[in-house]
C-alpha cells in the first residue's frame, strides 16, 4: 500500500475524521476507533513509514519520539499503567501498514499477549 492509499496518511492529511489528541510536525495522536481498552491512543508519525521494518539509523529519531509523547501522554492522563505496541506484518496483528503505537491502559493487561 503506498501514502495514497493510506488511512493514517488520510487522517494525517483531515481527509478523514479522528479524535485527535496531540498533534506537532512530525507526529499525530488520536483515538483508535475500535478501542481495546478505556484508553487506547494510535501514535504514528506524520511520515508514511510501513511498519518498524521501515526503521533505520537514519529515521530512529522518529520511534524516539514517538515513545516519548507516549510518555508525556501518559503523564498528562496520568496513567500510572500502559502498554505500548507496534505489531509489525499480518501475523503479528499489523492490519494497517502505517507506522503506529498503540497506547493502552485503563485495564488490566495479560502477558504474555494472545
Ligand atoms: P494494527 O492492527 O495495524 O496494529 O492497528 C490498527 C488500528 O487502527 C486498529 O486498532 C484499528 O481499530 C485502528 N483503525 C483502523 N482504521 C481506523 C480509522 O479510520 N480511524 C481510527 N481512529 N482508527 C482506525
Ligand atoms: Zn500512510
Amino acid at each position: 500500500m503506498n501514502s495514497d492509499s493510506c488511512i493514517f496518511c488520510k487522517i494525517v492529511n483531515k481527509e478523514i475524521p479522528s479524535e485527535i489528541v496531540h498533534e506537532d510536525d512530525e507526529l499525530l495522536a488520536f483515538r483508535d476507533i475500535s478501542p481495546q481498552a478505556p484508553v487506547h491512543l494510535l501514535i504514528i508519525p506524520k511520515q508514511h513509514i510501513k511498519s518498524t521494518e521501515e526503521i533505520n539509523d537514519s529515521n530512529c529519531h522518529i520511534a524516539g519520539k514517538i515513545i516519548s509523547l507516549a510518555s508525556s501522554l501518559g503523564r498528562k492522563l496520568k496513567l500510572n499503567s500502559y502498554r505500548l505496541v507496534f505489531n509489525t506484518n499480518e501475523s503479528a496483528g499489523q492490519t494497517v501498514f502505517h507506522l503506529h503505537c498503540h497506547l493502552l491502559a485503563g485495564r488490566q493487561m495479560n502477558w504474555p499477549p494472545g
